[in-house]
């Protein structure tokens, strides 16, 4: 089964579209393809609790959890909006992607 393709890449900068951390900004760290979801820096906090074990300090440890996919939509850098974007095939046959409002490519 072949999954949707995802328009977001690691590093993209991606605006949150829904939930709590909605109209947030962000780098992508992580993208997971399989479930459709990204790992977005600062966004979708959650605190980890451990325990100390060996060496290691307990405490409460803060990362990202993953969001779906669908929820964060691309920055423009050139709007400086979200965008919404479209897929173009290069001569080379490469797939880009230009913002639908600006015709931006983004690389
Ligand atoms: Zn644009």
């Amino acid at each position: 089964m072949a999954a949707t393709k995802l328009k977001i890449r690691k590093k993209d900068n991606v605006m949150v579209m829904s939930g709590r951390d909605k109209g947030k900004t962000g780098e992508i760290l992580k993208v997971i393809p399989a479930d459709m979801r990204v790992v977005v820096a600062k966004v979708n906090m959650i605190a980890k609790h451990r325990k100390p074990r060996g060496s290691e300090p307990g405490g409460i440890q803060h990362m990202e959890a993953p969001i779906a996919a669908s929820k964060v939509m691309l920055m423009c850098p050139k709007c400086e909006k979200p965008a919404r974007i479209r897929l173009e095939r290069l001569p080379d046959g490469k797939l880009s992607r230009a913002c639908r409002r600006c015709g931006e490519v983004i690389l």
